[in-house]
């Protein structure tokens, strides 16, 4: 179990640059929240629709995060560098508790690796409220930078390999997870095919007729009479020895023979 949030609330209360920290923060947060639980990995997850300023945005968000049950507090940012380039610059996860150190290193080098950044690594911070503030082992991720012209680019084009790296590295921390159990699968009950019901009904009705033993004697006996089939077919019935399959074709034999008399 974990919580997730974004760091900024909306368009223009973050960095911005190539793209909008604030809106792209709310964006992959949520498909974030999504794709963990796709995974089977319990999350909750936090985006703030309410804070008028960012301090009040930060307040929010450390309560928020506080009022969840979980065993890990995650924050999505993108950074920022002084002046606007073209080069990439790249990731880097922050933490202060020294025991998440180790995995921070792992998130970065995931990211970079599945959006193609340079992997700038985990970072111990003791300045940030949310590291600060949050009462579990907590780490800030900052995906890539917005005034990178060439970190823009890649975040675009690898977005959901991005986001597909973050929660697969999330969900290794929980080593104890189950898959979400798949949904049971819809089987209908086929109907019945009408050409299936046309074949059973047919047997049973030929069936029926063969069962008749006094009148297929009869049947047969008028066949002979009229030169269809020779009389061995009446003593082969006589002993038991007549199929449904010999009498259906004596009885097509004695109807050619009607029709060829006519
Ligand atoms: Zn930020």
């Amino acid at each position: 179990m974990l919580t997730i949030s974004a760091g900024h609330y909306g368009k223009g209360t973050g960095a911005s640059g190539y793209m909008d920290e604030g809106e792209e923060t709310v964006s992959l947060v949520q498909e974030l929240g999504k794709k963990l639980q796709q995974k089977g990995v319990k999350v909750n997850v936090i985006i703030d629709k309410q804070s008028k300023n960012q301090q009040q945005n930060l307040t929010y968000i450390v309560k928020q995060h506080n009022a969840t049950q979980r065993e890990m507090d995650v924050s999505i940012h993108f950074n920022s560098a002084a002046a606007q380039q073209k080069d990439g610059i790249g990731t880097e996860v922050l933490y202060v508790n020294p025991a998440i150190s180790s995995f921070a290193q792992k998130m970065s080098t995931e990211i970079a690796k599945a959006g193609k950044f340079k992997n700038r690594g985990a970072k111990q911070r003791t300045n940030l409220a949310f590291l600060n503030g949050t009462a579990k082992k907590a780490i800030l991720i900052e995906v890539c930078f917005v005034n990178s012209e060439q970190d823009v680019k890649l975040y675009r084009s690898n977005k959901n390999q991005i986001i597909e790296a973050i929660a697969e590295t999330l969900k290794s921390y929980f080593p104890n997870t189950a898959p979400a159990p798949p949904a049971p699968p819809v089987k209908p009950t086929p109907a019945p095919d009408p050409q299936t019901i046309t074949i059973k009904a047919l047997q049973q009705k030929v069936e029926a007729i063969f069962n008749d033993k006094e009148a297929v004697r009869e049947q047969l006996k008028l066949g002979i009479q009229i030169g269809a089939f020779q009389p061995l077919w009446l003593e082969n019935f006589d002993r038991g020895q007549l199929t449904l399959y010999d009498y259906i074709a004596l009885t097509t034999l004695q109807y050619q023979k009607n029709i060829s008399n006519v």
